[in-house]
């Protein structure tokens, strides 16, 4: 298979990376993410596994190397280890660089070891704080035992665990050095994001007080650690910095700044078939249409994805800057997956 990338939008960006969601619904109910009482979608309107496996397949086949699965939480579907087997075939066949997820965790104890056997390296693990209590006031409905024994598991397993954990000013502040350290004793990077204004009933000016900026954890991580700035990226939001003391990378999420569009490389793909160019804006492209209206029609379905590829602007809109949140997206990150 040739390496040549083949989706390439309007602005000369070639398209390599397809984040999927698998599933709306989820096990916990984190405050920035969903509501308590959420509705979720009817089964009709989800991709089947066979769907999810025609489409994506398709996008390995017009160049797309790297496949995160992502939800809701994408090992409450049912299933789904059907589908990360079925797409080690293109890690086997090379048109696939990397398959991976990112979890919260709690069903990983189950699930590590079949994840990789299909061939699953890396895995990105949601996990905000240490601490129990504030573990189960902020999923909700999680418990954190379950997830270190997921972490245990996956360890155990060979997969390598990058934490991500959602800054929040008044929340886990405090908590900045012990994730660090801990991760670094376990072996584990660590990302930080920015908490982005997402879904209607949940965001706003509610949100604004918990907003940390990631200057601030930066500027805090330095009155300890040496960091190092590192170049690499991954087209994404992400910057690399290593700490010299631990040796670990830590990375830096802020999908409020706009300061990564120029490289992005990535299209994301809802539970419903629905494909959204950019995080930051609602423009999208159905793709369930075109996969039922053509079920035995590849060609098809391979204009539909140039078409849509065609669509995906320059950059997004997020805004917090006037203390106001303008830019704000009404679909939840568990629709769209994160
Ligand atoms: N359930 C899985 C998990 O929690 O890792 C995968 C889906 S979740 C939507 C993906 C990521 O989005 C998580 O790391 C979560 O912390 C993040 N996320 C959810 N809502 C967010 C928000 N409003 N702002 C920033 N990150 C958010
Ligand atoms: Fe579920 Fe992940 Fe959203 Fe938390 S962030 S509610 S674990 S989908």
């Amino acid at each position: 298979m040739s390496n040549a990338p083949k989706l390439i939008d309007p602005f000369h960006r070639a398209i390599t990376y397809l984040r999927v969601s698998v599933t709306d619904r989820c096990d916990f109910r984190c405050v920035y993410c969903m509501s308590e009482h959420m509705t979720f979608l009817p089964k009709r309107d989800l991709l089947t596994l066979e769907e999810l496996d025609r489409l994506c397949s398709t996008f390995i086949s017009q160049g797309v190397r790297k496949l995160r699965v992502t939800g809701g939480e994408p090992l409450v579907r049912r299933g789904i280890m059907n589908f990360f087997q079925a797409m080690s075939r293109h890690l086997e066949s090379g048109a696939l660089d990397e398959l991976t997820l990112t979890t919260n965790g709690s069903q990983l104890a189950r699930f590590a070891a079949d994840l990789a056997s299909s061939g699953v390296r890396r895995v990105n693990l949601s996990l905000d704080t240490l601490d129990q209590e504030k573990f189960r006031r902020i999923t909700r409905w999680g418990r954190l035992p379950q997830v270190m024994d997921g972490i245990d598991a996956a360890q155990r397993a060979g997969l390598r665990i990058k934490i991500n954990m959602v800054a929040l000013k008044g929340f886990n502040d405090d908590e900045l050095f012990d994730m660090v350290e801990w991760c670094a004793d376990r072996g584990m990077d660590l990302t930080f994001i920015e908490v982005m204004p997402m879904g209607e009933d949940i965001a706003g000016e509610e949100r604004l007080g918990q907003y940390w900026s990631l200057d601030d954890v930066m500027e805090r991580l330095r009155t300890r650690y040496r960091l190092t700035d590192l170049a690499e990226t991954t087209g994404g939001p992400a910057r690399y910095r290593r700490v010299e003391e631990t040796g670990q990378k830590l990375g830096f999420i802020t999908p409020l700044s706009h300061n990564f569009c120029e490289s992005c490389n990535r299209v994301r793909l809802t539970c419903t078939g629905q494909l959204y160019q950019c995080l930051g804006q609602e423009g999208m492209f159905d793709l369930r249409k075109v996969l039922r209206d053509n079920p035995d029609d590849d060609a098809a379905v391979i204009a539909a994805l140039h078409h849509a590829i065609t669509l995906k602007p320059r950059g997004h809109d997020f805004d917090y800057s006037r203390q106001s949140v303008s830019g704000q997206m009404t679909r939840h990150m568990s629709h769209t997956g994160g």
